[in-house]
């Protein structure tokens, strides 16, 4: 994420110029001083298209507290070994993300800071590798106590952590949030889950295939997905049963154990790995890992095939 976006910046100088222009033309027919009306639309440009960054750059001026620093410490694994430079953007981002996202809570709960700190961390993670992109922020976060049903409530059928449609809010549940980051390195986290299926929704339906994907890409990764979803179907797979639901399910899996087990995504489906290494430019695993320190891990044998869970996430 960024303060201000080059290609923003020059959309509003075009229109400025072209609607300022107008103005000024239309202004010096009717009046010996109209050209001035050119400022009209140059000024209301500024207004509007310069909050969002006036917001940002006052934000840059603020930091995370140090509980904050130290609950990023201890819950996401990947930024304990993130480089300065790296590590400043991912907590910028946690402010960006943050301070423009509503929350809203539903039932008997509430939203705490550290719930957002927890959401915000999962938008910061997916975004490092890409400095120009954005999560959309304009779909409320509903975040519900615990698991809810299809009908949007809670008791002992419910079965959904976390549920985001091509339309409307993204759904999580507090306690599923709080797990997800609790132990965060097997594989399930309902924050990313979710906030993955909003790559695929940027282009009106989720059909696996992110629309920010190289589209030279796009083809090999359908044909991957498919042959990794039968592995996920029979379960052969590092992914859990889930993952072969379709492949929208599949690629939020995917990203899920992408940052939670890099290293034993890269052994057991390396094609996976490469190809969500490229989409998000970073590679998750620490270091020592990447260098190929990783032998000490376990063999793919002493892995699980699957770890199904009870509940389930769903989207569509
Ligand atoms: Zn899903």
């Amino acid at each position: 994420m960024q303060v201000v976006r080059r290609s923003t910046v020059l959309f509003h100088l075009s229109l400025a110029v072209i609607l300022g222009g107008a103005f000024a033309v239309i202004g010096v027919q009717v009046w010996p001083q109209g050209a001035w009306l050119g400022l009209l639309p140059v000024v209301i440009l500024l207004f509007v298209a310069g909050r969002t960054p006036w917001r940002r750059w006052r934000l840059t001026q603020q930091s995370l507290t140090p509980q904050e620093r130290e609950w990023l410490d201890d819950h996401v694994p990947f930024v304990r070994h993130l480089a300065p430079e790296r590590r400043e953007r991912f907590e910028r981002d946690v402010l960006f993300f943050r301070a423009e996202q509503r929350f809203e809570a539903v039932g008997e709960t509430e939203v705490t800071d550290e719930t957002k700190l927890a959401v915000a961390a999962g938008a910061a993670l997916l975004l490092n590798g890409r400095t120009d992109w954005e999560l959309s922020t304009r779909r409320t976060i509903l975040i519900y106590p615990g698991s809810f049903d299809d009908d949007y409530y809670g008791g002992d059928y419910a079965s959904f952590d976390g549920m985001v449609h091509a339309q409307g809010p993204v759904i999580l549940s507090h306690e599923a949030i709080r797990e997800s980051w609790d132990d965060p390195e097997n594989g399930s986290n309902v924050v990313l889950h979710e906030l993955a299926h909003l790559f695929d929704f940027d282009d009106a339906y989720a059909e696996g295939v992110p629309s920010l994907m190289d589209p030279s890409s796009a083809e090999a990764w359908k044909r991957l997905v498919q042959a990794e979803m039968r592995k996920a179907r029979i379960g052969k797979s590092l992914l859990r049963r889930y993952a072969a639901t379709n492949p929208a399910e599949f690629f939020a899996v995917a990203v899920e154990n992408f940052f939670e087990r890099p290293v034993l995504l890269h052994r057991r489906h390396p094609a996976v790995f490469d190809a969500l290494k490229a989409f998000f430019n970073l590679d998750p695993r620490l270091p020592e890992e990447e260098r190929g320190d990783a032998e000490s891990m376990p063999s793919p044998d002493e892995e699980p095939a699957s770890a199904p869970t009870p509940d389930e996430v769903e989207s569509n």
